[in-house]
């Protein structure tokens, strides 16, 4: 890889960084150790960068001319009248169910509306139980509520923040209908103990890869392990059209129930229709929703996808530089569960052992972070029972009973783990790791300095 200059390293040779002695031979001074002792630029001294981040998301080659194509085809949704040649849903959903090695993908509106569907599919209704990490988006607990069953919170482990299959057998009761398992920040979770405890209890597993796209465990991309795997395209994934999603499976009831639950109930039909007439037939055998992706984002989504595997190498050749120089400081970076084959970055989180931060609060530490990077630093997402985005109280429609309201109480769950990890930890999105060295200098050159600092943050 090409090394840029950086500025950060040029501003370390600037006077004002050296301490005030003279005679000390500057061929000797390692610069990190200079600009490091600055004041923090949060209490108004120089920022280590001020040169511009990788920018997401970013136009693929074909891309323009994909969309293009839509809007003179006569058909932007999959509800659309037939036009002579597949969908640009259908051809995405036949891409990425091979590059899973899957049978079946239905996709959707969003990483939400697939959870939903996986949700259903799988027979979860009202008043079931779904375990779910006690971390992870919010989605993860308010899809179980909007289907009108319970988000069952258990405990993740505290190396990969994935969700732990002790404390998930724990949790299971005679109402669980699923277990829910996510890919914390791209770390694959323990998924040969997590189907184990699911498979001896014949409890069917959802896999939500909406932050692992292109992941592999055992040699075999993750989501095709849960009985559904579900994938988030939302503006920030490492896959995406702005809004979208998709749900992967190999079981064709699964597949057959998730298409009519995100067509209003229809399906495709089986040979091509004649031009202009529907594609969709109404069967009527299991009422839906529309959550369909227009043809637009499935058109971004199919020039997107090649650009997955080189885009993910990218990053994770960055992380792993970043893993070495962070580790070198004390730091923690998040792992991923032995059988890993494939490690991705939709997010890269490292955790701060208590002893450096010093009694400083991770939010003022994640705050003095973005200041001397010019990019975002922010801590793990609150556990979910104490998650300000998760209030399902806040809404009548899930106002299901006295017994209802008291298994939604999020103050019976227990989450240790969760607390103490959330507690020192520090994520990057992976716009970070798209450049360069350089830019991995630049990060690992502003936690150092933060943490020489962190008594100025206590308080
Ligand atoms: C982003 C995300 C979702 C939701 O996806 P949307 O497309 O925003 O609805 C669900 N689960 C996880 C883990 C996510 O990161």
């Amino acid at each position: 890889m090409q090394r840029r200059p950086s500025a950060a390293r040029e501003q370390l040779h600037t006077a004002a960084a050296y301490p005030a002695a003279t005679n000390v031979n500057r061929e000797f001074i390692m610069p990190a150790t200079n600009s490091v002792d600055t004041a923090l630029a949060v209490h108004g001294g120089p920022a280590l960068r001020t040169r511009p981040w990788p920018v997401w998301p970013r136009s693929a080659p074909g891309t323009a001319a994909a969309l293009d194509t839509v809007l003179g085809s006569g058909r932007w949704a999959i509800s659309g009248p037939y036009r002579g040649v597949d969908s640009f849903e259908r051809r995405f959903a036949a891409e990425f169910a091979a590059y899973h090695g899957v049978e079946y993908c239905v996709p959707a509106a969003s990483g939400t509306a697939s959870l939903m569907l996986a949700l259903e599919a799988c027979g979860v209704g009202a008043g079931d139980e779904v375990i779910v990490p006690g971390v992870s988006w919010v989605a993860s607990a308010s899809t179980v509520v909007g289907v009108n069953a319970v988000p069952v919170f258990a405990d993740i482990e505290p190396d990969t923040l994935c969700l732990d299959p002790a404390a998930a057998e724990d949790a299971v009761t005679e109402r669980t209908k699923a277990i829910c398992i996510v890919h914390l920040y791209s770390a694959v979770a323990d998924l040969s103990g997590l189907l184990s405890v699911a498979r001896r209890r014949g409890i069917p597993i959802i896999e939500d890869c909406a932050q692992a796209h292109g992941a592999s465990y055992a040699g075999r991309k993750v989501g095709a392990f849960g009985d559904v795997g579900t994938f988030s395209m939302q503006n920030s994934k490492v896959l995406t059209s702005g809004e979208g999603g998709a749900a992967i499976t190999s079981d064709a009831a699964l597949a057959r129930r998730m298409e009519h639950l995100r067509a209003d109930g229809r399906c495709y039909s089986a040979r091509p229709p004649a031009p202009g007439a529907m594609e969709l037939v109404e069967t009527g055998e299991l009422m839906g929703s529309n959550r369909c992706l227009s043809e637009f984002q499935a058109a971004v989504l199919l020039t997107q996808l090649p650009e997955l595997d080189g885009e993910n190498a990218l990053r994770a050749a960055n992380a792993a530089l970043l893993d070495r120089r962070l580790s070198a400081l004390g730091l923690r970076p998040q792992s991923t569960s032995s059988p890993t084959t494939e490690r991705t970055y939709y997010t890269y989180a490292v955790e701060i052992p208590q002893e450096l931060l010093a009694g400083a609060d991770i939010a003022a530490v994640t705050a003095a972070i973005t200041a001397e990077l010019g990019f975002p630093a922010s801590p793990a997402y609150a556990p979910l029972p104490a998650n300000r985005l998760y209030a399902p109280e806040g809404r009548p429609r899930y106002s299901l009973g006295e017994e209802h309201r008291r298994k939604l109480d999020r103050s019976r769950f227990r989450l240790p783990v969760c607390d103490r990890v959330c507690r020192g930890l520090v994520t990057l999105h992976h716009a970070a790791l798209l450049g360069d060295e350089s830019d991995v200098d630049d990060i690992a050159a502003a936690f150092d300095k933060v943490l020489r600092h962190t008594p100025a943050l206590v308080g």
